[in-house]
């Protein structure tokens, strides 16, 4: 009974509650799949664990008052493609993408530099300046390639995995998918090296196509060289005002279309009852029952800490247990200075860069500083780092009375450490601000207003699905992908424990703001429910089913 004096207030949340899907996990994927099946006029609840919604999408003031900075989340290269943006015309939440035209840049000691932009020309003209048959083969390759990720790979990220086999025949069909296959057997140091001729544009295209995780001499992976550098390297987006503004548009969404977002609540248990889920109960108590539970979360913690692994089948249990987190994680420098960074080089256009590298010269150099990242440690003599002023794309980040600009640092690094990272934290930061002045003789102490990191345990505190660190929730390596992720028994969204879905960056397609997963996992259930999906597929998609599925 409602309190004659106060109504409703305190019991504005029962103990227990009855909901068609729980998803946990309020991260991109959590939202997207709460925000399609609540328009589908499922009663969903999106049970977060933190404060904010957004996860990976987060937007905080963690350096001082005043200066918020993209924590995790901060390129965006699938906007183009990822259906969630049409299908709820986000701008009407005033949602909004820059997409720079100075993409990617690389600054070398000697004062030169690379920069790909989002025009093939301008990036071969820069390319020229180190070797013109690298300019030519690299224009005529991004052109291929391009129709590989437009045709294949784009379409692709938002429609169930196929076996290995199903993917070899359909490609079959088609010119272009036949080149996809041939670049999937190569490692991406093979496409890179048999491709281009010059050191230093073989370590830049080589940087932005492993950055996120992937081994450079594994075979089996190379159809990311493709995506990544037409995708990220030349096409991503910045998010108006920060990452958090997407959470917030697909959160407006969710409540808008009758769902329920549940904060600061952390799922402690996913409930068994009769060998299937009948809900998940949060730590301050509460129990919100369900025949559906939807975690974005890492298998682990997903299969042996919420379901136990007393409820779990032998084999998925076994492969639960042998889920391998990413190789490397990150270190990230958050700083905020009087000026922006002003790179001293021979192209004015990199002080425009979304992202510029710095503190690699070469190839070799570079697979030594991933090959010490992944034995757990950095040669503070021989690492680099990607870095963007945040500021200089978004001026919302800064309401400060000093003004002023917010940048980070970001680097590959392991998630153990000798010393740890209490130690190692600080002495990294001194590291990064002395390489980075070199390149951009500006970020003097006086420029400085605030510096702040965040080491890969710190990430692991905030998120704890980030299991060590790990930024797409696990390995990209070909047992882990495709129709493998996170194994052949859940990849597409269901599992086999009745009632149970996973629909995280541990899913097909993977991690990263790709968007996939939760469009998928949003599919499984609507389908599995007998909803109507008020939603159909993109023309992109659909020319794709036309050619490669029918
Ligand atoms: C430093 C860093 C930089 C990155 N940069 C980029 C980038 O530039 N571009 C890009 O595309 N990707 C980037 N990523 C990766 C990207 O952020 C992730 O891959 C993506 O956020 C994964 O989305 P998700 O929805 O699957 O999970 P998450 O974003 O991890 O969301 C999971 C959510 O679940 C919540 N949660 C955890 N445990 C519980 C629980 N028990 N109960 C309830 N809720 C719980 C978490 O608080 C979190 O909000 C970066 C990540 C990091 C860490």
């Amino acid at each position: 009974m409602p309190d004659p004096l106060i109504g409703k207030v305190f019991d504005e949340f029962p103990d227990e509650s009855e909901w068609d899907a729980i998803v946990i996990g309020s991260g991109p994927n959590g939202l997207i799949a709460a925000a399609y099946l609540a328009k589908a006029g499922v009663k969903v609840a999106l049970v977060e664990r933190r404060y904010e919604i957004g996860g990976g999408l987060a937007t905080e003031e963690i350096l001082f008052p005043g200066y918020s900075s993209n924590m995790h989340a901060v390129y965006h290269m699938m906007v183009d493609y990822m259906p969630v943006i049409q299908d709820f015309d986000l701008d009407n939440h005033a949602l909004m993408w820059t997409k720079p035209n100075a993409q990617t840049g690389m600054v070398f000691e000697d004062g030169t530099s690379l920069l790909m932009a989002r025009m093939v020309e301008d990036t071969k003209d820069s390319i020229t300046k180190f070797s013109f048959k690298d300019a030519v083969a690299f224009g005529k390759l991004i052109r291929r390639w391009r129709k590989i990720v437009d045709e294949i790979l784009g379409p692709a990220t938002y429609i169930p995995p196929m076996s290995p086999l199903d993917i070899s025949m359909a490609m079959q069909r088609t010119a272009v998918g036949q080149e996809m296959l041939e670049l999937v057997e190569q490692s991406p140091l093979e496409i890179i090296t048999n491709n281009f001729e010059n050191d230093k544009v073989r370590a830049f295209l080589l940087y932005t196509s492993c950055m996120w995780g992937l081994d450079p001499r594994e075979t089996g992976i190379g159809m990311f060289v493709a995506l990544l550098l037409q995708r990220f390297g030349m096409n991503k987006c910045y998010c108006d005002g920060g990452s958090h503004k997407f959470a917030a548009s697909l959160a407006r969404e969710v409540v808008g279309n009758g769902g329920t977002i549940v904060d600061a609540a952390e799922v402690t248990n996913i409930i068994m009852e009769g060998g299937r889920v009948a809900g998940v109960q949060i730590a301050e108590g509460r129990t919100l029952r369900s025949k559906v539970v939807i975690s974005t979360l890492d298998p682990h913690t997903t299969f042996l800490d919420l379901v136990g692994p007393e409820n779990l089948p032998a084999d998925l249990k076994e492969s639960v247990e042998g889920w391998q987190y990413d190789k490397w994680s990150f270190y990230t420098l958050h700083i905020a200075t009087k000026e922006p960074p002003k790179y001293k080089c021979d192209d004015n256009w990199i002080n425009d860069a979304f992202m510029n590298i710095v503190g690699i010269e070469g190839l070799d150099q570079l697979l030594a500083h991933w090959d010490n990242v992944i034995g757990g440690s950095i040669d503070f003599n021989n690492f680099g780092g990607h870095a963007t002023c945040e500021s200089l794309f978004d001026p919302h980040l800064v309401h400060s009375p000093y003004g002023g600009y917010v940048s980070f640092f970001q680097m590959h690094a392991p998630y153990e450490i000798e010393g740890g990272w209490d130690q190692k934290g600080k002495e990294l930061e001194e590291a990064i601000l002395t390489k980075w002045q070199k390149a951009a003789p500006n970020m003097t102490r006086e420029n400085i207003i605030k510096v702040g990191h965040e080491t890969p345990v710190g990430i692991e505190l905030r998120l704890p699905n980030m299991r060590r660190g790990a930024i797409k929730h696990g390995d990209y390596k070909p047992i882990q992908l495709g129709c493998f992720r996170p194994n052949q028994d859940c990849s597409s969204s269901a599992t086999p424990v009745e009632g149970l879905y996973v629909c995280g960056a541990s899913n097909y397609p993977g991690g990263m703001v790709l968007g996939g997963p939760g469009y998928l996992g949003a599919n499984k259930v609507a389908e599995d429910l007998g909803v109507t999906k008020w939603w159909k597929p993109t023309k992109a998609m659909e020319k794709y089913i036309r050619t490669y599925l029918e």
